[in-house]
């Protein structure tokens, strides 16, 4: 797994300043600090390095998603266009934040394209939330195109895309405001941690004071300070911050290794004339942290995986998962919730017991993906191609 591969002195010195100080929340505190402010140092890298003005951190990438639909003002009665292939959060964000999902088709970039969103728009669709699946972009100048021409706005999930471009400009920077996280399993993580970025200053403001009960975070007294919004905690402490930083810190040559590692496997895989790949609109801007290719049917790809898999690659099958494909969320087509959302009680645009989604099950039915890793050698390459030749030849 990309980030935790990496785990060194860098990341136990940034830790042990915060320990120094004793100063584990992220606000106030200025004298004691000792001029350490990790979560700060951390937004302001990380904002630099996708070219915006504004980044805050927060305690999760679920929370992330969380907060930019508040930041933007999607609430009870909206729709949010979602895709059906995603890690879960951002449709859990969605529906607890009171407004309803809308699912579209997938094509074969593996996210949302601009025409299954342009057909599931209707008078109540507030902002669509993109996730750019996988690895790679979506067909991101197309989907700009459809949310200006009909004034919706575009928030992008960037998770699992942290470090890929489209034409030589940053995933997370197209829309109105885009979300990462930095969970255990992310290519840079802090253990647990989000970020939200934007060019937008009130979305800045409303997400960093929304995410802290809002506190308006001016002067050096947080007992004193006005409350524009009612907010809430999402907030991430400087532990987090600190490990967070150091792995951004890693960050190209994280991608330069993955890229590399890719680019073998991938043109290994050429030879099979079964196999065919994930489209990449931009190839030069893939983050490389899965390669993904399809193979002719639903039972090729599924024993594919297990085979491979059972020869030690490090292989998935989406479509039987539980977290990343629509098909078993069970939960939410039975709406099975701790409380009363807004799902159960506005009017449901889809029935989410029996979605249409053809193209979408099609797709990611014969999808096999590979996750790569920083460290694997030419030795572990050849074997994986090795095992390639036995499972695909
Ligand atoms: C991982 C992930 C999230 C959620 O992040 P957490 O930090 O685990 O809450 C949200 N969206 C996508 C696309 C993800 O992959």
């Amino acid at each position: 797994m990309p980030g935790t591969e990496l785990f060194g002195k860098e990341e136990k010195e940034q830790v042990m300043e915060v320990l120094e100080t004793g100063i584990l929340f992220r606000y106030n505190h200025d004298e004691q600090r000792k001029g350490i402010w990790k979560a700060k140092e951390f937004e302001k890298e990380f904002a630099d390095y996708h070219g915006v003005k504004h980044c805050h951190m927060v305690c999760s990438g679920t929370a992330a998603d969380a907060v930019s639909l508040a930041a933007v003002g999607v609430g009870a009665g909206d729709e949010v266009i979602v895709p059906p292939f995603t890690f879960i959060a951002p449709v859990e964000a969605v529906i607890n934040c009171g407004a309803v999902p809308v699912f579209a088709e997938i094509d074969e970039t593996l996210c949302l394209s601009a025409a299954s969103i342009e057909a599931a728009i209707t008078p109540k669709t507030k902002a669509v939330l993109l996730v750019h699946m996988v690895g790679a972009m979506a067909q991101i100048d197309e989907i700009v195109e459809v949310c200006n021409k009909h004034n919706i706005i575009l928030i992008e999930d960037t998770a699992q895309a942290l470090g890929g471009s489209f034409q030589g400009k940053m995933l997370g920077t197209f829309g109105k405001v885009a979300c990462y996280s930095f969970d255990f399993f992310k290519l840079v993580t802090a253990g647990e941690g989000g970020a939200v970025i934007t060019n937008d200053d009130q979305v800045y403001t409303t997400a960093h004071t929304w995410s802290d009960h809002g506190h308006s975070h001016e002067g050096n007294n947080r007992g004193a300070e006005e409350h524009a919004i009612l907010g809430t905690n999402y907030r991430i402490g400087e532990l987090h911050a600190a490990i967070g930083l150091a792995q951004f810190r890693k960050i190209d040559y994280m991608l330069e290794r993955l890229r590399a590692n890719k680019k073998v496997l991938k043109d290994y895989l050429k030879k099979f004339p079964q196999v065919t790949f994930r489209q990449v609109p931009d190839e030069a801007g893939d983050a490389a942290t899965v390669l993904n290719f399809f193979l002719p049917s639903q039972e090729e790809a599924r024993k594919a995986c297990a085979e491979l898999s059972a020869e030690g690659v490090a292989a998935a099958y989406w479509f039987d998962n539980n977290y990343h494909f629509i098909k078993n969320w069970n939960h939410i087509k039975d709406c099975k919730v701790a409380g009363p959302v807004g799902m159960q009680f506005l009017d449901k645009p889809q029935d989410y017991k029996n979605l249409d989604l053809p193209k979408s099950y099609d797709i990611i039915g014969r999808l096999v993906s590979v996750n790569m890793s920083i460290t694997t050698t030419k030795e572990q390459l050849e074997a994986i191609c090795k095992a390639f030749d036995k499972v695909l030849a």
